[in-house]
């Protein structure tokens, strides 16, 4: 038997002893289960299964760094970290991170988290959230997650951007302001309008709650959504902020949707 000396650093002290004890008591009574599919994945660990995990399509480097858009290096050499629409027409906002493209299992995951009251799937997608915006998460910053209409939270029963955001604030420590913009009206659905139609269909139809006029001024907004499709939402939040006072505006999604 061998004697293991107390109170060296590494060894289990009587507290995390009870949380392994406790993991490993809840994992016999509910084996782990792959979050997406449901498959059993006890001997894997993590949170998806390896078939689910390999169906993500991360956004790799080089990527647009205003709406994360993958573009190649030979679109780098010519003008930087940009694409072709953003240089043409730069969004109000200033720069866009995306975890995944909008296919595949992430594709799967947010709408489940959408349609399908899959509400623990925003876990999975803020905690891959959190590392593709590494370099915009800063500590001074305040995550504000894009609103939903109030009927639509009545239908849905939560606002999925909203539990993004509070699971990203939870997990990163930057601050959150989760009803910081409100939709005025209903917006009519978007699909099959081009980038100018959505625009001004979504055009005035997103402010600021004023109650949250003085939390949110002078701040450096990261807007929260599940996708980033033509940035139509986006622009309107972000000009809201900014016209209040904001002082920048980042996005941060799920998962960017390629139009092609
Ligand atoms: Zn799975
Ligand atoms: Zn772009």
């Amino acid at each position: 038997m061998r004697l293991l000396p107390l109170g060296i650093k590494g060894l289990p002290t009587g507290k995390s002893l009870l949380k392994r004890l406790g993991r490993s008591v809840l994992n016999w009574l509910v084996p782990p289960s792959c979050i997406s599919c449901g498959e059993d994945i006890a001997s894997q660990g993590g949170i998806l299964c390896g078939a689910c995990f390999a169906g993500l399509r991360f956004v790799h480097a080089p990527f647009c760094d205003a709406c994360a858009l993958p573009i190649t290096y030979d679109d780098v050499a010519e003008r930087g970290y940009l694409c072709l629409e953003c240089e043409f027409h730069p969004p109000l906002w200033h720069r866009g991170r995306a975890a995944f493209l909008y296919e595949g299992q992430a594709r799967r995951l947010i709408m489940g988290l959408k349609y399908g009251d899959r509400t623990e799937h925003a876990a999975i997608l803020a905690r891959f959230m959190a590392q593709a915006g590494q370099d915009i998460l800063k500590p001074d910053a305040l995550l504000v997650p894009v609103p939903v209409h109030r009927w639509r939270l009545w239908q849905r029963g939560y606002n999925q951007a909203a539990l993004m955001a509070k699971i990203l604030s939870r997990n990163t420590g930057v601050a959150c302001c989760l009803d910081g913009l409100y939709r005025r009206s209903r917006t009519a659905a978007l699909a099959g309008l081009s980038r100018q139609g959505r625009r001004k269909q979504v055009a005035g139809t997103i402010d600021i709650q004023p109650r949250h006029g003085d939390t949110l001024r002078g701040k450096s907004v990261i807007l929260v959504d599940d996708i980033l499709t033509t940035g139509a939402t986006a622009e309107a939040c972000a000009k809201a902020l900014l016209e209040n006072g904001c002082v920048s505006v980042d996005i941060l999604v799920g998962a960017r949707v390629t139009l092609s």
